[in-house]
């Protein structure tokens, strides 16, 4: 009886960890070999979790920046405005794209621009750095961000603190001064108004093309 109750207890664990329920320890009452049994499946469930945390990680996540990816926003943003439709909260999107970057790689070297990006990301992410903020690299040299509940004039004041950052970074590579600066549409949601997740993200393109065409630099 005593072996069929731990045994039984193990086949539960076994059964929850092959659901992806990693939570709750492997423990079983016993000394003898059973408990060497749980612990090892124990050791299992928690290299298994630490395993899946950074595949998941990984998926989400832009190599070169450190940001998300694009697919992570995707699906960010579907849920975002679920959320805000339900509670009916505002919601902003900042789209920024760099100005004339092809040049800076052409002048610099990839690797310059590489190192361009990285500082953007860092800068970008200065900005919107609440935990509900959602910043991701959205394509080569755009950026995007996804703002909760914030005025249009707040978000406005965050996109200008933004390219106001970039326009004032100085970065240097091989004793180069490289100045960058970037171009920027925002689309905001009213509360209690709906839209799908394209037709934010087509405003704010049609905005960022707006201030490209404006000359860059511009929100
Ligand atoms: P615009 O002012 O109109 O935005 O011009 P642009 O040169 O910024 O835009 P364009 O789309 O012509 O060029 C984008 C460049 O970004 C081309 C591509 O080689 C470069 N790029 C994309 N991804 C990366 C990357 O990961 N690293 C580097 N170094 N360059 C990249
Ligand atoms: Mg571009
Ligand atoms: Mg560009």
């Amino acid at each position: 009886s005593y072996i069929r109750v731990n045994i039984r207890e193990l086949v539960i664990s076994a059964r929850r960890v092959a659901q992806g329920k990693y939570d709750q320890p492997i423990k079983i009452h016993a000394q003898d070999e059973l408990e060497q049994l749980a612990s090892a499946m124990d050791e299992m469930r928690l290299k298994l979790k630490a395993r899946e945390d950074e595949l998941t990680h990984i998926s989400q996540t832009d190599g070169l920046t450190g940001l998300k990816n694009r697919k992570f926003f995707d699906e960010a943003l579907t849920l975002r405005l679920a959320s805000s439709s339900r509670n009916e909260t505002a919601i902003s999107l900042v789209m920024m794209d760099i100005d004339h970057f092809k040049e800076i790689n052409d002048q610099h070297g990839h690797q310059a621009g590489d190192i361009c990006l990285s500082l953007t990301a860092k800068l970008f992410r200065s900005i919107f750095k609440r935990k509900t903020d959602v910043v991701a690299r959205y394509g080569g040299e755009e950026f995007v961000a996804i703002l909760d509940g914030l005025s249009l004039e707040d978000s406005l004041e965050q996109t200008e603190r933004l390219r106001s950052l970039i326009e004032q970074q100085q970065m240097s590579h091989h004793d180069n001064s490289i100045a960058i600066t970037a171009s920027f549409g925002l689309a905001w949601l009213r509360p209690g108004d709906a839209a799908s997740a394209n037709d934010l993200l087509e405003l704010a393109d049609i905005m960022l093309y707006q201030a490209k065409n404006g000359g860059g630099n511009l929100i």
